[in-house]
């Protein structure tokens, strides 16, 4: 992972908000919020100026306790909702030259479909429960335009296979599978058109802890055998200290701090972050 590589993703001053703001809020420079929540019109700014860098072959977590806008900017980032402004930047999608929310449906989709897998921490959202498992890989397949059977069966047993479904199981829905399964299921469809970026928000957030620790070490080995970046969403700083190179820390919609991993758990700087860190230990 060079520093000096130019990003895979790039995002800039991307905002969020629910509700059209009023005279106390619309400025962005004296906004006074309680929270992310403006007490007068009741307008909530879950995204607020976000902005970072991802790099090839990266794992960037993002942390931050509940309502601070992390789904809120990964549903954006899947253009599972609209931004309100903002722009992101794909470095494999015209050179990184087009703001990829300024782009049509159309070219949404394909971006969707070709450059980016999601798991959703509620695997309800990710897959349809009474399909078969290989069937909802061969969703994502057909979405990106294969329609070789032969070749999506092969291609959906092999993910299925990387992560560790048994073979004998393929057939079945993931309604009858466990919450560990279901997760790997929802990874496996994210991997199957080849993605350079991985979209993981609280992916094992509520699991078992063994289970999760299962499913965090099965996400690390895919990480390297395929050098994918991945974007990973938590609100528990341990998992983000297993896998993520780099971090960043979001609260009440906008990022108090971001570095590498190693330096943010030793030295950090926001008051936010140190009650996280002190919480780990
Ligand atoms: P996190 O994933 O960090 O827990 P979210 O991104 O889910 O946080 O939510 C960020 C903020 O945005 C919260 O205050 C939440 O209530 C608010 N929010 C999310 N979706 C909506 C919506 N559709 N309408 C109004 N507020 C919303
Ligand atoms: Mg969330």
């Amino acid at each position: 992972m060079g520093t000096m590589e130019a990003p895979i993703l790039t995002v800039n001053n991307l905002n969020k908000q629910f509700g059209s703001g009023c005279d106390q809020c619309s400025n962005p420079a004296d906004r006074r919020l309680d929270k992310n929540y403006c007490p007068a019109c009741g307008t909530v700014y879950s995204c607020q100026n976000i902005t970072f860098d991802l790099h090839p072959g990266e794992v960037l977590g993002i942390v931050g306790e509940s309502g601070s806008g992390k789904s809120t900017l990964m549903r954006c980032l899947y253009f599972d909702q609209e931004v309100t402004s903002g722009e992101a930047y794909l470095g494999p999608y015209k050179e990184g030259r087009s703001n990829l929310f300024r782009e049509s449906s159309q070219q949404k989709r394909y971006i969707r479909n070709h450059l980016m897998g999601k798991v959703y921490q509620n695997p309800v959202l990710g897959l349809r429960m009474n399909f078969s498992s290989i069937g909802n890989i061969a969703e994502k397949m057909i979405a990106a335009g294969n329609r070789n059977v032969a070749a999506m069966e092969a291609r959906g047993s092999e993910l299925l296979e990387r992560v560790h479904i048994p073979v004998y199981r393929m057939k079945e829905a993931p309604k009858n599978f466990s919450g560990g399964m279901q997760q790997r299921v929802q990874i496996a469809k994210a991997l199957s058109n080849h993605p350079p970026i991985l979209l993981l928000d609280e992916v094992t957030t509520g699991l078992d802890l063994s289970v999760q620790a299962n499913v965090l070490d099965l996400i690390k080995h895919l990480q390297r055998e395929l050098s994918i970046s991945i974007l990973l969403v938590s609100h528990d700083l341990g998992v983000i200290r297993m896998l993520a190179n780099r971090t960043m820390v979001m609260l009440d919609g906008r990022v108090v701090e971001q570095g590498l991993t190693d330096q943010i758990l030793e030295d950090p700087h926001h008051a936010y972050t140190q009650q996280l860190v002190h919480s780990l230990l």
